[in-house]
């Protein structure tokens, strides 16, 4: 499993369609200051269902939204497609390929879909979960992460290595089922 490529239409400075397409192994991005490098990994993070304002650099969600420059007005929505190569069957879905879609309107929520197909965010979620390449934030280590997990309590660190070992989602699932 691998990151094939990944469309954003109006996330932050990427007004226009951009199309970053990835190869196996790994990916650099460089530039120069304020190019558009960790509005990258925020649709990374974005697209993936992070639900966290400020783990995207912004204060309301409506912040991913590209708000206009001198010479461009504001846009009225916001979309990212992340499509994953799962020729190995990690994901937990019958096809090779999967694009997972978020959009996001002014002032509305967001919508999901998967292969096309209006989804859940849990869904999502439950895609990923088990892939190592879910929502939580050892995933994508920002800034001062890797201080925040050497500093963290028992509790905390439990729940990374329960995300790492795939028995959140279950967790998850046994904490909603006895909400109801
Ligand atoms: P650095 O090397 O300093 O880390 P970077 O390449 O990571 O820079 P980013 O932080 O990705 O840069 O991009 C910052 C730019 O994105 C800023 O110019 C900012 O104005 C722009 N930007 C962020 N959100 C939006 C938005 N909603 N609409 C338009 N532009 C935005
Ligand atoms: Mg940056």
């Amino acid at each position: 499993m691998y990151l094939k490529s990944m469309t954003l239409r109006g996330f932050k400075s990427f007004a226009s369609a951009t199309t970053l397409e990835f190869e196996p192994g790994i990916t650099c991005v460089v530039g120069p200051n304020g190019s558009g490098k960790s509005n990258v990994v925020d649709a990374l993070a974005w697209v993936m269902g992070q639900q966290a304002a400020k783990s995207l650099r912004g204060g309301k969600m409506e912040d991913v939204i590209f708000a206009g420059t001198s010479g461009r007005a504001a846009l009225g929505r916001a979309e990212v497609s992340l499509t994953i190569d799962n020729s190995d069957g990690a994901l937990p879905i019958e096809y090779t390929e999967v694009t997972i879609t978020r959009t996001m309107f002014r002032g509305g929520g967001s919508e999901y879909r998967i292969n096309g197909d209006s989804a859940r965010l849990l869904d999502v979620q439950e895609l990923l979960s088990d892939s190592g390449i879910g929502r939580e934030m050892h995933v994508i280590v920002q800034q001062g992460q890797l201080d925040a997990i050497l500093q963290a309590t028992p509790e905390e660190r439990r729940g990374f290595i329960e995300e790492a070992a795939g028995v959140l989602k279950h967790r998850k699932r046994k904490e909603r089922a006895l909400r109801k």
